[in-house]
């Protein structure tokens, strides 16, 4: 038989607010462990959470740019359940009325539904000490804004999932509501899973998958899980309905729990909360001011800059990298060489220092006053790759690094001349075997000269110089 695969993804996006959700402590990642919570996250009796604006205005940017409804009135609800991560003994939520609902995402090809965006807050940390087996509690985390992005099973293959949460990052970075880091927790992604027969109506029983820590983790996970599904059902067995650890190791599943249901949880209506009240001009000025997103930018390059699209698609990778060559742009920087810049240097500079774009320090301005100098023939690009690499990390002067090493290209062509004069006198054999048809020894010449003056000179008059001195003889 052929088997379809359905799946459905829930993702927690972790907001990049200051505060956190429901208290004034801060968000920041990478904090000694319990320096950053209160009484409020931490649920102490009598503290009192107040909404953070934050949160609801990112929500909202990112309802909009996913094709939802906002809810004019949305309501917060208590999730109650016991683990030493969650002080509190109940997760602050939203069940009955989420922020946002019905959206929708066109990705490779298919569009996938958005059944719902909701707010809540994270839980705290467990450390499990491996040398003395203690358990360690850090409730930094308790209390940081969340959103989960519940879809419709609309997935069919492992490609449309890492496209949806490739497009998803990418939005949400443009947005600036997350930085998108699955690394660090910012992007956790859970996959629900079933299979049915081909062409089949009914939705198959599903698992959830949980503990998927990157796109290939991901890719693996449904390969392996899928596969088990299927052996099952042609087993004549049942899929039990259960929440599932990836191993990444093992590159196998393993169940971890049956699967809870809402009533498991005595949802009831937070209290101490009142419900989100958005007004339409309020809805309506977020819409007015969402910011381009990476698919107009795309277009909008290309048209205008007449930029090939694999240069559109990487130089928009990273909203960060739009702005620094939307910047280069406005400083006068051709449009075609200021991508060829930044996909080949700027990113190979990045990726050699696991860097991730938001991290450059080196300016466009910086950037632009070395693509200038190659411009004008005052640097070669050889060269200039070099100042590059000295500058990058500091931001530093070009001209000052260059007039410090002396690095200005060769403009005197006299002195060029006399140079291959010499390097062909030099390298008599190298020349006859020019003559004898051996192309080879043509970019040796090149070379010499180049060596003599120190790299400094344009190859490209060394050429020229070279073929007429030769011509001569
Ligand atoms: P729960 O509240 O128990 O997590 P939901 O009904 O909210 O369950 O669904 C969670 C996710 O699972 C959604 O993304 C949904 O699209 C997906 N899903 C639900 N049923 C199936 C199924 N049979 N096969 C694949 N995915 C499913
Ligand atoms: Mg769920
Ligand atoms: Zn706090």
């Amino acid at each position: 038989m052929n088997w379809e695969i359905v799946m459905g993804l829930e993702t927690h996006v972790e907001l990049s607010t200051e505060s956190k959700i429901f208290c004034g402590c801060s968000t920041s990642f990478g904090a000694a462990p319990n320096r950053q919570c209160c009484p409020v996250c931490m649920g102490l009796p009598g503290a009192l959470p107040v909404l953070n604006e934050k949160v609801v205005e990112y929500g909202v940017k990112v309802g909009l740019a996913l094709g939802c409804s906002i809810t004019p009135v949305s309501r917060f609800d208590r999730k109650n359940y016991f683990y030493p991560d969650l002080p509190k003994g109940y997760q602050i939520s939203q069940l009955y009325a989420p922020l946002c609902t019905c959206g929708r995402v066109e990705v490779a090809g298919t569009t996938i539904g958005i059944h719902e965006i909701h707010m809540e807050e994270d839980a705290g940390k467990l450390y499990h000490a491996p040398a003395t087996g203690e358990t360690l509690c850090d409730f930094n985390r308790c209390g940081v804004p969340l959103l989960e992005i519940v879809t419709e099973p609309d997935f069919r293959t492992p490609e449309q999932v890492v496209a949806y949460l490739e497009l998803l990052r990418e939005r949400l970075q443009y947005l600036g509501v997350s930085d998108g880091k699955m690394e660090e927790g910012s992007l956790r992604c859970d996959v629900n899973l079933s299979v049915r027969p081909v062409g089949g109506h009914t939705l198959g029983t599903r698992t959830e998958m949980k503990n998927l820590g990157s796109f290939k983790a991901i890719a693996r996970a449904i390969q392996y899980e899928s596969q088990r599904q299927i052996a099952l059902l042609e087993r004549g067995e049942r899929v039990v309905q259960e929440t599932r650890r990836f191993d990444e190791e093992k590159g196998e599943t393993f169940s971890m729990r049956s699967k809870e249901e809402a009533r498991d949880y005595r949802y009831f209506p937070e209290p101490d909360l009142p419900p989100v009240v958005l007004s339409q001009e309020y809805i309506q000025d977020i819409r007015d001011h969402l910011p381009e997103l990476g698919e107009a930018k795309r277009r909008r390059y290309a048209q205008q800059y007449q930029l090939p699209d694999y240069d559109c698609q990487m130089v928009t990778s990273h909203p960060s990298l739009a702005r620094f060559f939307e910047e280069l742009i406005a400083l006068g920087t051709p449009p075609k060489q200021g991508a060829n810049w930044i996909m080949g240097e700027v990113l190979g500079a990045l990726s050699a220092r696991s860097l991730s774009p938001e991290g450059l320090t080196i300016t466009p301005k910086t950037l632009a006053r070395l693509i200038q100098l190659v411009g004008e023939g005052k640097l070669n690009r050889n060269t200039a790759v070099k100042v590059f690499e000295a500058v990058f990390d500091t931001d530093g002067d070009v001209d000052a690094y260059v007039a410090a090493h002396g690095l200005e290209q060769v403009q005197d062509v006299e002195l060029v001349e006399n140079t291959v004069a010499q390097v062909l006198e030099e390298n008599p054999q190298s020349v006859a075997d020019w003559r004898g048809g051996k192309e080879k020894a043509f970019g040796f010449l090149v070379g010499q000269t180049m060596r003599k003056l120190q790299g400094k000179a344009d190859p490209q008059t060394v050429r020229r110089v070279l073929l007429e001195q030769l011509g001569q003889e």
